[in-house]
């Protein structure tokens, strides 16, 4: 078999990653799926950061939240990724993997907080480390958590798992003829005002020059064919 592309990488979950087809909430059978391709790229000893979304508990700009001191409410959200990482790191206990939990708000009876040098060096003891809490601040999202910890462990890209399978000229759903990017540069993303994650993410990874991956983690093994640098997905690159 050939080799992995990359060392280490950043894998932004976002809370759908664990929903599924439910209306909210951690679906068992996605959860599943989800982290046994995780595992999958664990075993192959790539380094692996998630960065873990909160969407499908609670999302700080959502309807439910609406009439909220808008902090609060995301400090909420923030709070629902902690949930999911906790769900995240249990699940991949069940299939071998060694998983650590890092939040970014001091939650310490729960899970331990980010401190760099411990979270490098899980990483370099082959742990998978999920980063809960995103930023650990109000009106930002998981997305610049994820721009955010790719860069300060020195990730060599984003892997942003969505529902759709990349990057594409238009809507897909609203526009037939919409075709998917294979591969696109930060500027010309922007020219072309596509949407790749929110400004704030999108502008810090450009100013790292952390290329994004951008692929559906509904499809089988699409997570693997990225690891091992097959065409899939979009990627932005420098
Ligand atoms: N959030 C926040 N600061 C952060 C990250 C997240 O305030 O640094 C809050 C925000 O309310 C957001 C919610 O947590 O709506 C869940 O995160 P996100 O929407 O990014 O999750 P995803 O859509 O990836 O599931």
């Amino acid at each position: 078999m050939s080799k992995p592309a990359y060392k280490r990488v950043l894998l932004k979950l976002s809370g759908e990653a664990l929903m599924g087809d439910d209306p909210y909430g951690i679906n068992r059978a996605t959860i599943e799926r989800t982290v046994a391709d995780v595992a999958e790229v664990a075993k192959l000893g790539v380094e692996l950061a998630i960065v873990i979304g909160g969407g499908n508990i609670f999302r700080g700009v959502a309807p439910g939240a609406q009439g909220m001191d808008r902090a609060t409410a995301d400090y909420m959200g923030m709070l629902a990724t902690v949930m999911n990482a906790l769900a995240l790191a249990d699940a991949m206990r069940h299939v071998g993997v060694t998983a650590r939990v890092m939040s970014a708000i001091g939650i310490e009876q729960v899970v331990e907080p980010y401190v760099r040098p411990k979270a490098l060096q899980y990483l370099e003891e082959g742990k998978v480390v999920v980063f809960a809490a995103g930023t650990g601040n109000p009106f930002f999202t998981t997305d610049t958590a994820a721009a955010l910890r790719g860069s300060e462990v020195s990730a060599e890209i984003v892997l942003k798992a969505t529902k759709v399978d990349g990057v594409y000229t238009a809507d897909p759903k609203k526009d037939p003829n919409a075709t998917l990017y294979h591969s696109i540069s930060f500027d010309e993303a922007i020219s072309k005002h596509l949407q790749v994650m929110d400004a704030t993410a999108f502008a810090l990874c450009r100013d790292q020059k952390l290329p994004i991956k951008v692929f559906s983690i509904t499809k089988p093994g699409a997570l693997m064919r990225v690891i091992m640098g097959e065409d899939e997905g979009t990627l932005v690159h420098v």
